[in-house]
């Protein structure tokens, strides 16, 4: 469990790429959280008009990961169109299933 946590929390940090930080919690019910968060826009938050750092914070195993990973996806296109990351790969992918989640509900 432990083993397998950190192997993800490593691949969610090299996904999401340079400006995020990437954590992995677990829960009561053991289930993990998936914890992203932007650097940059926490450095900035104490002089712009947001109050706190830019975070998603997702539960679930793979749905967890993927559902942060593609707010984390939106982020940086929105806010750092300049910004590379691995996770900008799946941008498409992301859109497509935001768009699957949205005419679901
Ligand atoms: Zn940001």
């Amino acid at each position: 469990m432990v083993a397998s946590r950190s192997a993800r929390e490593r691949k969610a940090s090299v996904e999401a790429g340079p400006l995020a930080t990437a954590r992995i919690d677990v829960d009561a019910d053991q289930q993990f959280v998936y914890k992203v968060a932007c650097t940059q826009c926490r450095n900035t938050a104490s002089g712009g008009t947001r109050p706190r750092a830019w975070s998603t914070y997702r539960p679930g195993d793979d749905n967890g990961y993927m559902a942060a990973m593609d707010r984390w996806t939106f982020h940086l296109v929105e806010k750092h169109p300049e910004a590379e990351a691995p996770c900008l790969a799946y941008l498409e992918a992301a859109r497509q299933r935001l768009h699957e989640r949205r005419t679901r509900q």
